[in-house]
């Protein structure tokens, strides 16, 4: 009998078996099953978010950022799996930081990129003594954390010659930002799921853009993931971003679809119907409404 510790994507397979615990079988089986799904849907999503947004040409060096969390894991796996049967060429370097955390386990993800004998580098910047130096004692870290990330993370991405930076951001971290922009930086914006960085230099890509997170965290479990935690320095994770998440995760629960709702407006944008100035045109609404008049009239002589 055989018995299903570990999914690997390149064999799991639907396979029944009848041996002399057929109910411990079936429920193998039924397990396979559920991982195949699961696992087709997120390759699905990501190959969508990669057409609709064209984020990956013929040619691309894409660099994978990973952080050991459950989504750049799966962000990974999924691309990987794609490159191997998308009808463009490209290549993967998965690139981790080590930003010398107190307790940073280094072995980890070497280990675990040796292992599938992808390309990869680790670079080492010890971000960690700068934010304990600029955070003021009782503030959250993270904000400071991940912009030094980005930055040492953005030129790294030239130094290796790397003309994409693929980052592991899913449906709820696009959801979240955009309630946090709304609730505190009083503008309507998420995550793009494709960005040219302001520099100019690096183009950004999220392929997980489509991804529910409980898809990516069953995905992650099932595939027992080496995750290394993101709080070894201690710090409370972003208490708003928690809180919107919960509000999310609350509403998901309570009222299903109304995820799927919101990340559709995100696609789905009516400038005529806001009140952004810049994006529409509310000042030449009379010439717009004089040409119409002018054009019908027109018509209305010809016939
Ligand atoms: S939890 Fe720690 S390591 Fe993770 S982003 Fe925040 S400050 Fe950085």
């Amino acid at each position: 009998m055989q018995h299903i510790d570990h999914f690997d994507p390149a064999t799991a397979t639907v396979a029944p078996t009848a041996g002399h615990d057929g109910q411990r079988d079936t429920v193998d089986a039924k397990q396979k099953r559920e991982f195949n799904k699961l696992q087709k849907r997120l390759r699905r999503e990501v190959g969508n978010a990669i057409i609709d947004y064209q984020m990956i040409n013929e040619g691309d060096r894409i660099m994978v950022c990973l952080s050991g969390g459950k989504d750049s894991y799966t962000m990974l796996e999924i691309l990987r799996n794609l490159q191997r049967n998308a009808p463009v060429n490209f290549s993967l370097v998965a690139v981790n930081m080590d930003q010398k955390q107190p307790g940073f386990p280094e072995h980890v993800l070497p280990r675990y990129l040796d292992g599938l004998g992808v390309e990869y580098h680790i670079l080492e910047r010890d971000t960690y003594s700068v934010v304990k130096e600029k955070t003021p004692e009782g503030k959250t870290t993270c904000a400071l954390c991940s912009r030094l990330r980005r930055g040492s993370l953005y030129g790294f991405a030239e130094e290796i010659g790397a003309n994409k930076i693929a980052l592991g951001h899913h449906r709820e971290d696009i959801l979240e930002t955009m309630f946090l922009n709304m609730f505190f930086g009083g503008t309507l914006k998420a995550m793009p799921p494709k960005l040219l960085s302001d520099d100019g230099k690096n183009i950004v890509i999220r392929p997980l853009a489509y991804c529910k997170e409980a898809d990516i965290a069953e995905f992650s479990r099932l595939m027992e993931f080496p995750i290394i935690p993101c709080n070894l320095c201690g710090s409370q994770p972003n208490m708003q971003r928690q809180i919107v998440k919960e509000m999310l995760a609350e509403w998901d629960k309570k009222y299903p679809g109304r995820l799927e709702s919101m990340f559709k407006a995100v696609t789905n944008v009516a400038p005529s119907q806001l009140a952004d100035r810049d994006l529409f045109d509310f000042a030449g609404l009379e010439a717009k409404q004089a040409e119409l008049m002018s054009g019908r009239i027109q018509a209305f002589n010809v016939s």
